[in-house]
């Protein structure tokens, strides 16, 4: 599979079409930002340990049934995936208070909730992704209520999925973004899940392994990312 044009180049990949019209190239970079662009910089080897965790944990989810957009993994950096419309909302799901939420709720971080929470932004770079619910979702015609039940009946399968597998890896799902597109009609999962959107705990020293080390400026950024790439033990 060859790429033909870059369709679009956002912060953290490029995207290309290839010759079939249902399938693009994903390429990841080691760029990275934070605090909606604001903050720059590189993250050493960031593109390949999160196309090929995304891809694993892609492959982990259908196994479970979640569908996703995962076509073919073709190198270390590049996946084919199916070409989506996708849904501009960023679905966070939550196990523990951290981030956005703490601040918001006036709360320290890492306490366990007794369930855990859903919440949508609205996936709009320019008015900083505003925090809205399904209501709005709805009368702004972002997705439809089919759409919605969907998204969330995946967005809690996905957690659950992800919880167990990290509890074995001795790391804590404190929260994460997924994103949803449309494929022939149908609801799949899309983009990416990485230390770039999620929150990972080591279990025992609650040590941030993942990319609040580079918004915060705590150092040892690449050093978290292959930590994780080491523990999920992809070959
Ligand atoms: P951003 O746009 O936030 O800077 P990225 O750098 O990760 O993000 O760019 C990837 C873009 O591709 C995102 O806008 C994402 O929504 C989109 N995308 C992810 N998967 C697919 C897909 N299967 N089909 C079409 N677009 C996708
Ligand atoms: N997240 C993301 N992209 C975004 C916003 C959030 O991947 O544009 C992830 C983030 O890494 C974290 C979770 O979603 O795992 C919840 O983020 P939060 O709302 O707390 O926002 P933040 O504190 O990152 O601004």
């Amino acid at each position: 599979m060859e790429k033909k044009e870059m369709l679009y180049e956002g912060k953290a990949k490029k995207v290309y079409t290839t010759e079939d019209p249902d399938v693009l190239i994903v390429s990841y970079k080691d760029d990275a930002t934070a605090f909606n662009g604001l903050k720059k910089g590189t993250i050493v080897g960031k593109g390949a340990i999160n196309n090929r965790m995304t891809n694993f944990i892609f492959k982990k989810l259908e196994e479970q049934g979640v569908p996703t957009h995962l076509v073919e993994e073709l190198n270390d950096r590049e996946t084919a995936v199916k070409k989506v419309e996708i849904v501009p909302l960023e679905v966070i799901m939550r196990n523990y208070s951290a981030g956005s939420f703490a601040k918001k709720m006036g709360m320290e971080e890492g306490v366990k909730f007794k369930c855990p929470t859903l919440e949508f932004s609205y996936k709009n770079d320019d008015l900083g992704d505003p925090f809205i619910n399904s209501y709005y979702a709805l009368a702004l015609e972002l997705a439809t209520q089919e759409e919605i039940d969907d998204i969330t009946k995946y967005a809690f399968k996905v957690n659950e999925v992800l919880q167990q597998y990290f509890d074995a890896l001795n790391i804590d799902l404190i929260d994460f973004k997924i994103e949803f597109g449309r494929y022939h009609g149908k609801i799949i999962l899309a983009d990416e899940i990485s230390p770039d959107t999620c929150r990972l705990w080591d279990k025992d020293t609650h040590e941030k392994l993942d990319k609040d080390r580079f918004r915060r400026d705590l150092g040892g950024v690449e050093d978290a990312y292959e930590e994780v790439f080491r523990r999920l033990g992809i070959q």
